[in-house]
């Protein structure tokens, strides 16, 4: 599968159960972003790679829909203990391409394997309507039938996590799919893809390589692909949905987030600052549901913005390969590293940079941990993803106010409320627009509940049991008795 060659692995593809390089033969450099080093080639897929994948896994979708979900079931358990025998091979090769911590990406791939056992189960206990004669003399009976081929689009922020959460509710369900990560990030979806073809049938996964720009449209174009699932940006989601709609394609949209935390008077403040640390700087903040926007009660404002500020100076960060038990790595590339520096400067103006604030000199994507006070609800900080590790701190004045404020953004993926008033915190979870509101808490997932946005945070839900509904098509089947 892979070659040494001046201490750079050369990767390829993995079509029809083959490892291929791409039909131009151009390769693509990934880099490790801690350093800038390029640490491995891959090929730069093409349109002719894109139509073999999609004819592969068409192909083994007219076998694979028909196995049944104890078969799939199997399978699905066979790699999440495959995966647990790599994570610590799988997240050391995450930490080299995106900058993190290796402990870190390593803890990943447990998350992972878990969704595969989830998913394993939960294949074998769908549920629907009771077959039943809604008209007198007529049966009529609900199937859930899998949609076909699917592209899974993954972003680089969690590469095999992501990923994970495409492959396991397609796969339980009887689809096959065309795998296409980040091109920042691929080394660890071509690395599992040996895993992948030991365990499912050839064609069943595909895995190419290529940039969204040579890829893209023509992978969600392909008449033969039937459901797109992309996890990015918003404006990613936008343009594929454009392109699905002229066929009329299934989406399933995991976009952007601007997470909201509204902290009110009567909270555990110390407890609630801990929880940013956490939420808020985890993979230096490239997450989208970071605890990115702290809303604070009016009363509290100050103390919380030195709780926040004394934890964010206590992060320990700095390069995964040089320094073990880091809280933080470096960003996933530089260019990522300016767009950051441009966000905080251009906040100055208005708000306060309490902590952090400054970009090292490279070599390496670096951006102190940063914490901005009292922005403007309407300016650019607070409405627009930063994905980087930088927490803003707002001042409201009543329940109204802060309520407004979380649910003034276009995104609508996460959110959370501190507070010791039960009541309180049930009446904000209702009032606030987000597909997943937590008390007392930011950033856990479990993969029985559902992640998933509203607004422009998109739709569909990655996790339980509406991940498989989404994977599935529903038909009536109606019997004259
Ligand atoms: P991105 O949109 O740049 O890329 C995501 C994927 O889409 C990549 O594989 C990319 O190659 C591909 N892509 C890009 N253009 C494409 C096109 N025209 N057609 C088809 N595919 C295309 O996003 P990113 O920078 O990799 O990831 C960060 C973004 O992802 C952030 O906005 C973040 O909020 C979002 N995200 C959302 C969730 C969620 O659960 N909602 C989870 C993680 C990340």
């Amino acid at each position: 599968m892979t070659e040494v060659k001046d201490a750079v692995q050369a990767y390829q593809q993995f079509i029809g159960g083959e490892w291929v390089d791409s039909a131009s033969g151009q390769t693509l450099d990934v880099l490790n972003p801690a350093t800038d080093n390029v640490v491995a080639r891959v090929p730069a897929s093409d349109t002719e790679d894109v139509d073999r994948a999609v004819r592969a896994a068409e192909k083994a979708f007219a076998t694979w829909q028909h196995t049944t979900p104890q078969d799939r079931s199997l399978l699905l358990l066979k790699l999440a203990d495959a995966l647990d025998a790599r994570a610590d091979e799988l997240g050391r090769l995450e930490s080299l391409h995106t900058g993190k911590p290796v402990n870190l990406a390593i803890d990943e791939m447990a998350v992972s394997s878990d969704l595969f056992r989830f998913f394993a189960g939960a294949a074998r206990v769908m549920e629907g309507k009771a077959a039943n004669e809604y008209l007198a003399g007529h049966t009529s009976l609900i199937r859930r039938e899998p949609v076909g081929v699917v592209a899974s689009i993954a972003p680089w922020n969690y590469p095999l996590y992501m990923a994970a959460w495409k492959l396991g509710p397609a796969l339980a369900t009887g689809n096959t799919v065309v795998l296409k990560p980040s091109a920042r990030t691929p080394l660890t979806a071509l690395a599992f893809a040996s895993t992948l073809g030991d365990i499912f049938p050839p064609g069943v996964v595909n895995v190419l390589s290529g940039t969204g720009a040579a890829i893209g449209d023509a992978l969600v174009g392909h008449p033969s692909v039937r459901m797109i699932s992309v996890t990015g940006d918003t404006e990613t989601g936008k343009r594929i949905a454009r392109i699905a709609a002229d066929r009329v394609k299934r989406l399933h949209l995991e976009l952007g987030g601007k997470a909201p935390v509204i902290v009110f008077d009567d909270a555990d403040i110390e407890a609630a600052a801990e929880t940013i640390k956490f939420a808020g700087y985890w993979n230096s903040g490239q997450d989208c549901t970071a605890a990115c926007r702290v809303i604070a009660g009016p009363k509290v404002y100050d103390k919380f913005v030195s709780a926040l500020s004394d934890q964010v100076r206590s992060i320990k960060w700095g390069n995964p390969t040089e320094v073990d038990d880091l809280d933080m790595g470096s960003l996933i590339a530089g260019a990522q590293a300016d767009k950051v520096e441009g966000m905080v400067d251009r906040a100055r103006e208005g708000a306060e940079v309490v902590v952090g604030g400054v970009r090292p000199k490279g070599p390496g994507a670096y951006y102190e941990p940063t914490v901005i006070a009292g922005p403007d609800q309407r300016s650019e900080i607070v409405q627009d993803e930063v994905f980087g590790p930088v927490v803003t701190v707002q001042r409201f004045s009543d329940e109204a106010q802060a309520i407004a404020w979380a649910n003034d953004v276009r995104f609508g993926l996460a959110s959370s409320v501190f507070t010791n008033d039960i009541g309180r915190a049930m009446r904000v979870a209702k009032a606030i627009q987000f597909g997943t509101v937590w008390i007392n808490e930011h950033f856990t997932l479990v993969s029985e509940m559902p992640h998933g946005g509203f607004k422009e945070s998109g739709y569909g839900k990655d996790g339980s049991m509406y991940a498989l509904e989404d994977y599935t098509v529903v038909k009536h089947v109606m019997l004259k008795i």
